[in-house]
């Protein structure tokens, strides 16, 4: 077995999950809805059953889902998307980080991961055979201190990664943190992997900034997004990147060798979402927004304290004033006993930090409603 595998265990958030199931507990540890995607690509999707396609496409997208995707992208991101060039169709935003990585990393090369982080990133840096440094985002705010990230840029990293809106925090990335990043990344010659899949879950009166759209970041960041959270589809396992050609040539090498290409027939039905309007946009941000009041209000009544979230649809609660042990000891007793699942916020620190656990709030009001009233019982 090989010796990158030492470095990282399952991921804690799919095996929260299985926790979940085993208890019978409201699941909300990992982070997906549990109500139906919009009926147009409901509609698609039996369609495509009859027409197809059934076979592969080519190996970096079908022509018309990346025609789609370089027309509502170039509106939201500000920028022109070749589609012929700049657009890789992979399974899942998962798939995306990965080929990113391995596209951009040899072994060795450093690659900068704030912490907390999502799993997925330290992973996808071991299995490349290179190394993260860690920059801390200090709590409440989970803000980052300049010196400390340029400090970590004067190690001469191959990329950063950037989750943004952040998973686990539900941080917003400033546009000052942004320029911030940005004007190191150009200083020291750096690539920006950003995970931008939250991108259409920004809870007011936050605003997205794409990092790929700041002057002179275009060529050397990969966007990497999905379509699983935007149009509630995760297990359509749907993503992309979007790059300049000269990365986006040899991602789609990587990509071929590793999956070939994403499911064809979900490519096709997906067409349904991307030429939605821009009120679905504006639709699923009121309905995010509202499922996070709804959310919040029940751990104030259940006397939990958590940071708030500028976006994406998770909340780190502290447990400290009640839980003094682990936190994965707590994430198990409390699906078991108080029938609510939750991901332990140390499975995303670098930092031996153990007061956190992460709730989403993906989930129907009533399921909601349902697990506060359990949390209830914590205090
Ligand atoms: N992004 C989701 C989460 O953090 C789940 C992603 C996944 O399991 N692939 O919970």
């Amino acid at each position: 077995i090989s010796k990158r595998l030492d470095f990282f265990t399952d991921s804690l958030i799919r095996r929260m999950t299985r926790v979940a199931n085993k208890y019978g507990a409201t699941n909300l540890s990992q982070g997906f809805p549990d109500f139906d995607p919009p009926q147009e690509l409901v509609n698609e999707l039996k369609k495509v059953a009859d027409t197809g396609p059934h076979q592969y496409e080519i190996t970096w997208g079908s022509q018309k889902f990346r025609e789609a995707l370089a027309k509502k992208q170039s509106k939201y991101m500000g920028l022109a998307i070749n589609p012929d060039t700049d657009i890789v169709v992979t399974c899942g935003s998962t798939e995306a980080m990965m080929v990113a990585m391995m596209t951009v990393c040899d072994h060795g090369d450093k690659v900068i991961v704030f912490s907390p982080f999502y799993e997925n990133y330290v992973a996808d840096t071991i299995l490349c055979g290179a190394e993260p440094i860690y920059v801390p985002l200090h709590p409440p705010q989970f803000s980052f201190d300049k010196d400390e990230l340029r400090s970590a840029f004067a190690q001469n990293p191959k990329a950063l990664v950037l989750c943004n809106p952040s998973n686990p925090t539900g941080k917003v990335f400033s546009r000052d943190e942004l320029d911030y990043i940005a004007q190191l990344a150009i200083e020291y010659d750096t690539f920006v992997i950003a995970d931008e899949v939250y991108e259409h879950i920004v809870l007011p009166p936050f605003e997205h900034t794409y990092i790929a759209s700041l002057p002179g970041m275009y060529e050397r960041t990969i966007s990497c997004s999905s379509l699983s959270k935007t149009y509630s589809i995760t297990g359509w396992r749907l993503g992309y990147i979007i790059a300049p050609s000269f990365i986006t040539e040899n991602a789609r090498k990587v990509h071929d060798f590793l999956t070939v290409g994403a499911a064809a027939p979900l490519q096709a039905a997906a067409l349904a979402g991307l030429n939605l309007p821009d009120s679905y946009y504006i639709k699923l941000q009121n309905l995010y927004d509202n499922k996070k009041k709804v959310f919040l209000k029940g751990l104030d009544e259940a006397g939990l304290k958590y940071v708030e979230p500028q976006g994406a649809y998770y909340v780190m609660v502290d447990i400290s004033e009640f839980w003094d042990g682990s936190d994965v000891v707590f994430c198990e007793w409390m699906a078991k006993e108080v029938g609510v699942a939750a991901v332990p916020g140390s499975s995303f620190f670098k930092e031996d930090i153990n007061k956190y656990v992460r709730f989403h709030f993906a989930k129907k009001e009533e399921t909601l409603i349902e697990a506060t009233n359990k949390l209830a019982f914590l205090r």
